[in-house]
């Protein structure tokens, strides 16, 4: 807190108005899990396979200048060398929250050293049956569960962080935390779900209010034991309580292709350094008054929290922040109520029959609509065979584009930068990897499940077939 005190202080005395507080640092995209509403793997199998050396890691982090670096991925413990990425930061003395799902986090304790400045941010999404349909993997709470116990026996610093998605049992969520806890976690992080346009699952995302209505009931009344690692204000922004607007720019992301514009959840091309993603991101059209529909529903705490962060150091924050922390009980009547009342819900799994509709085979020529080619060309989560005016044609992954060019990525790893009046056509060859496959083969085997009586969770019908 001391850490994160004194460098807003110094941003504010230096008249900084933009200023970062936590880089998300992704150094691979590979994950052990594919989880229902992860929209942050479906990538071609070339980008899947690089990493960024830890090199980029440092050069990211000391050009940002942020005092707290969060690792989520992809897996980063599947990083091959996440230890010297780990061992370098600590001794930049940047605090960690290395995001795991925990499938390796044991075997692999031996490569890290107890430190104030490391430590796992272990993701459980609730408890057990909720957990596991979470991330679609039977198990994945126990293994997660003796994990964060080895961890915290052997002297690391443990936190969960836990997305709480619409049809969530609110009182499931409270027992859940008491299981934390017990389990010896030094604090709690919870997120709402954001509904990435890439992730299977596209239903389960609760909107604004039934956010604040889930998070009010879960949020009230807290007993004493529940630790929460994070800002006060952002969890009374989360209950209902207060209003905040985004601050995107306060957790940018960094990851193989530069600095993700503009948020560590929408992804409309990269800048190369963290100054250019400033100077070159209108952040007037992103956050929740800007009316952009991807940013309607989103509470995240990448966009909101270092809000309520720099909200803190202002005089009314000040003593909004110290009467959070008196009060931390936030007693209410209604929601408690509401929370008695409320019937063990059943865990749903519902999705759209079929595969979502695919660009995948199709073919955009400049003379016909280039523009929205483009658009398409950017969004495409496969490979895209580009033929230019001169006959040759290049193949790769497109993860940038401007109002000239656009850059791509070959299956070599080399860059392409390419001018928009050189190209002919554009080919959608590759396979999409996010038109839901995984997903659905996941569903069957519940369906499978259900039929012999095997799991009490529910399938909608239409779904199944
Ligand atoms: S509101 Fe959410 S999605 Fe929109 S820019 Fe902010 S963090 Fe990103």
């Amino acid at each position: 807190m001391w850490t994160v005190a004194s460098y807003v202080v110094r941003q504010k005395l230096k008249g900084r108005k933009q200023y970062p507080l936590v880089l998300m640092l992704e150094p691979l995209f590979r994950c052990n899990l594919a989880c229902a509403g992860c929209g942050k793997i479906q990538y071609p199998g070339h980008v899947l396979k690089q990493n960024l050396t830890p090199e980029e890691c440092f050069r990211a982090v000391e050009e940002c200048g942020v005092p707290a670096v969060s690792i989520p991925g992809g897996e980063p413990l599947m990083h091959p060398q996440i230890d010297e990425i780990v061992k370098g930061l600590v001794a930049r003395k940047k605090y960690i929250y290395l995001c795991t799902n925990a499938l390796l986090l044991k075997e692999k304790l031996h490569l890290f050293t107890p430190s104030k400045y490391l430590t796992f941010s272990v993701h459980m999404d609730g408890q057990k049956e909720h957990h596991d349909l979470s991330v679609c993997k039977e198990g994945g709470y126990e293994i997660a569960l003796e994990a964060i116990r080895e961890a915290v026996a052997r002297g690391f610093r443990v936190t969960t962080n836990t997305t709480v998605f619409e049809g969530h049992d609110a009182k499931s969520v409270r027992q859940f935390f008491d299981e934390m806890m017990d389990a010896g976690v030094e604090g709690m992080m919870l997120s709402p779900g954001y509904s990435y346009d890439k992730a299977p699952d596209q239903q389960h995302f609760s909107g604004r209010e039934g956010n604040v209505s889930m998070f009010r009931k879960i949020l009230s009344n807290r007993k004493p034991s529940w630790v929460f690692n994070m800002s006060p204000l952002f969890l009374e922004f989360l209950m209902g309580k207060r209003n905040l607007e985004c601050t995107a720019w306060g957790m940018p992301t960094y990851n193989i292709f530069g600095w993700q514009k503009p948020c560590y959840l929408i992804q409309e091309g990269y800048a190369d350094t963290f100054q250019q993603l400033l100077d070159s991101t209108d952040w007037s059209k992103f956050g929740y008054e800007s009316g952009n529909p991807k940013c309607s529903n989103c509470m995240m705490h990448s966009g909101y929290e270092a809000t309520a962060v720099n909200y803190t150091f202002s005089f009314s924050g000040i003593f909004a922040t110290i009467r959070s922390m008196l009060f931390s009980r936030y007693e209410d009547g209604e929601a408690l109520q509401e929370l008695n009342q409320e019937k063990p819900k059943p865990l749903l799994v519902q999705i759209e029959s079929g595969s979502r509709t695919s660009l995948q085979g199709a073919t955009v020529r400049a003379n016909e609509d280039l523009a929205q080619g483009l658009d398409d060309a950017l969004d495409y989560r496969g490979d895209l065979t580009i033929t230019l005016k001169n006959g040759k044609s290049l193949a790769g992954y497109v993860f940038d584009r401007d109002r000239q060019t656009l850059r791509l990525i070959a299956p070599d790893q080399k860059r392409h930068t390419i001018a928009h009046d050189e190209i002919e056509s554009i080919d959608f060859t590759g396979r999409d990897m996010a038109d839901g496959r995984s997903w659905e083969a996941w569903i069957r085997k519940y369906a499978e499940k259900k039929a012999a009586g095997e799991t009490n969770i529910e399938l909608v019908p239409e779904a199944i077939e």
